[in-house]
């Protein structure tokens, strides 16, 4: 977490411990200023409403508020395209509509890891009440052309969900130019703390309608109930307000050192995973192949963080499901690398 991250929080969990819904003293009513005031900075970088966001313990929850929620409120099971290099936390919640009775279509990628426009606007059907892209990749890091499947679905009446997790507070988003309905988004990414994340839910145009997952006080316009962390949400929007500050500077940054890796492991063989150039400036995935991944993970995890696959699935030894989709064999898969590196690297550690 970002240090300035921190020191903004901790107030919010010593002598500013009000409940934000506690408004009848002024203990309260600092918090729900605390909250108002994130909850404007974060929609804010999506322009969205601040009426339109609603905030969740992080983007598997809000995936699950969005896609079960439209489901739930829909009188006919009716029918969602997804693609099949996103987040279990899509995938799965998908599955369980299936056992609902709903129907999906998962559409391929290329070798790259993007999906195809013209596939999302061949596979609406009249029943289509969603479709969930993911606007980058974790693994791989590849981004999606967002503003021609906005377009496709607002051109056809359809909601569109995006799992923002890896892009939001570093790629511009506008809700409102891609046609955006529904979008998750989580703070731990952006150096903000674990457990706080958002749904952006459009407020007019279509107005979505949605049933609430988590039931109870009401809290969150009804859409999620439960006493709000002030201080997770106060860290979230800080994450944010950094983010806007030095993100271009950032972003140049890690990009240059990944290509920098990049170049020296092809040199030795290493392929790139993903999309050459539409890619988040961050992420490396790259093969070589005759290796096992696992053997070069364990020749450096005393001082390097790195992993085989996203950090929610490498407990499961099966191979990675973004990989496969962008047509590797599985022993390809499985001599495969992801690195991150962030803010607080040096040139000293890429090197
Ligand atoms: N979607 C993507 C693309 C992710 O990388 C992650 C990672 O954690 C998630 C969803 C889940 O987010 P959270 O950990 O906030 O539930």
């Amino acid at each position: 977490m970002d240090p300035r991250v921190l020191e903004a929080m901790i107030p919010y969990l010593s002598d500013q411990f009000g409940n934000a819904a506690s408004v009848h003293h002024s203990f309260g009513r600092n918090a729900k200023e605390a909250v108002e005031n994130s909850r404007k900075i974060l929609a804010n970088k999506i322009n969205a409403r601040p009426k339109e966001i609603v905030f969740t313990s992080g983007a598997t929850e809000s995936i699950n508020l969005a896609i079960r929620g439209i489901c739930e409120k829909s009188t006919e099971k009716g029918h969602i395209i997804t693609q099949a290099t996103e987040h279990k936390a899509v995938l799965d919640t998908c599955d369980a509509m299936v056992k609902k009775g709903w129907s999906i279509t998962v559409l391929p990628v290329d070798m790259d890891g993007r999906v195809d426009p013209s596939h999302v606007k061949d596979a609406i059907r009249n029943d289509t009440v969603l479709v969930a892209i993911m606007h980058a990749n974790n693994e791989i890091g590849t981004i999606q052309p967002m503003a021609e499947i906005g377009e496709i679905c607002h051109g056809n009446g359809v909601l569109f969900l995006v799992d923002a997790s890896q892009t939001f507070g570093k790629l511009d988003i506008d809700v409102n130019a891609l046609h955006i309905d529904l979008l998750a988004a989580t703070a731990h990414k952006i150096y903000g703390p674990k457990g706080i994340g958002l749904l952006y839910v459009n407020g007019k145009n279509p107005k979505v309608k949605m049933t609430s997952q988590i039931t109870g006080g009401g809290h969150e316009y009804g859409l999620r109930s439960g006493t709000l962390p002030v201080h997770q949400v106060v860290g979230f929007g800080k994450a944010i307000e950094i983010a806007r500050k030095d993100i271009e500077s950032e972003n140049e940054r890690l990009r240059k050192w990944t290509g920098m890796m990049l170049s020296k492991f092809e040199k030795i063989g290493g392929k790139l995973n993903g999309h050459p150039e539409k890619r988040l400036a961050h992420n490396l995935n790259v093969r070589f192949e005759g290796i096992e991944s696992k053997a070069i993970i364990n020749s450096v995890s005393k001082k390097i963080a790195i992993s085989a696959g996203s950090a929610c699935t490498t407990q499961i030894v099966e191979p990675s499901h973004v990989l496969l989709a962008l047509g590797l064999a599985e022993d390809e898969t499985h001599s495969s690398i992801r690195i991150g590196c962030g803010r607080f690297n040096t040139d000293e550690e890429i090197t």
